[in-house]
């Protein structure tokens, strides 16, 4: 899975991995050194919550498979830091709910822009919208909105992992539904969001992905219950808790 030095026994694989993917996207000229500071911030709540994935979490996860199932246009929304850390992941998701990947930066640039396109298709995507840039989020100064008119642009549902929280207040008041991976629950995205899922995008991806393929025959009535059923303040409530008291209180609610 590594293609790193990095004993899978070492009591702190998953975040040496993390780090090292971090570093090689940035060499790589896809990840942004603000990407860099990103990644140490979300590094830290990891520590704090344990460095697993909350059953509110999951149930987060579970919640937004249901939720790209059901939508008419979904898009993932892939930056430096998603590119470099779970490229084939995100392309695996956005084939099994049929979402389109678009690449969206916050320092947008077209050096940037193309090679995380080009890193896409070399973990398998098809497309990669982004480049075209020729719709935008209303509220926001021409080079954060920038998207695509046939890809964001037009989506019902996005999911921004890792996504800033101006952007993410923009895409809610756009009509979007928001689903937002961020390991800082007090974070605004997350706060935003319908959806918030409070873990690592590393395990957060692949569990979406697992959620959507048991989903995948569930009726639509079936699918809507699991999103009803969803509160998302619960949600981000057990994760500050769990931050505050220790993990595993979180198992206990
Ligand atoms: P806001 O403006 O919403 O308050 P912020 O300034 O806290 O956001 P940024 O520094 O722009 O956020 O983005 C980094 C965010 O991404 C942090 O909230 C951090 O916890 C989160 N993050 C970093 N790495 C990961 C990761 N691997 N998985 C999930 N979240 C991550």
């Amino acid at each position: 899975m590594t293609g790193t030095e990095i004993p899978e026994d070492h009591p702190r694989y998953a975040s040496l991995l993390t780090r090292h993917r971090i570093e090689a996207g940035v060499e790589k000229g896809i990840t942004s050194k603000q990407g860099l500071i990103a990644q140490g911030r979300g590094e830290a709540f990891d520590y704090l919550l344990g460095e697993r994935t909350l059953p509110s979490a999951d149930d987060a996860a579970r919640a937004a498979a249901a939720t790209l199932l059901s939508a008419e246009r979904p898009v993932f929304s892939v930056n430096g830091n998603v590119a470099a850390l779970v490229p084939a992941e995100t392309v695996e998701l956005a084939e099994v709910v049929d979402a389109d990947l678009e690449v969206n930066l916050f320092n947008r640039t077209e050096e940037r822009m193309e090679a995380i396109a080009t890193h896409l298709r070399e973990h398998g995507a098809s497309e990669v919208k982004g480049l075209t840039g020729d719709g935008e989020i209303p509220g926001l100064e021409h080079a954060r909105g920038t998207v695509d008119a046939d890809g964001i642009g037009a989506a019902d549902v996005v999911v921004v992992p890792l996504e800033d929280g101006d952007r993410a207040e923009a895409l809610a008041a756009a009509g979007k539904t928001e689903i937002v991976i961020d390991l800082n629950p007090g974070s605004r995205s997350p706060r935003t969001a319908a959806i918030p899922i409070i873990d690592n995008v590393l395990r957060a991806v692949p569990n979406v992905t697992a959620h959507a393929r048991e989903l995948a025959d569930a009726s639509p009535a079936e699918r809507r219950a699991i999103v009803e059923e969803f509160d998302p303040d619960a949600a981000l409530a057990t994760a500050e808790r769990a931050i505050r008291e220790g993990s595993f209180a979180a198992d206990e609610e």
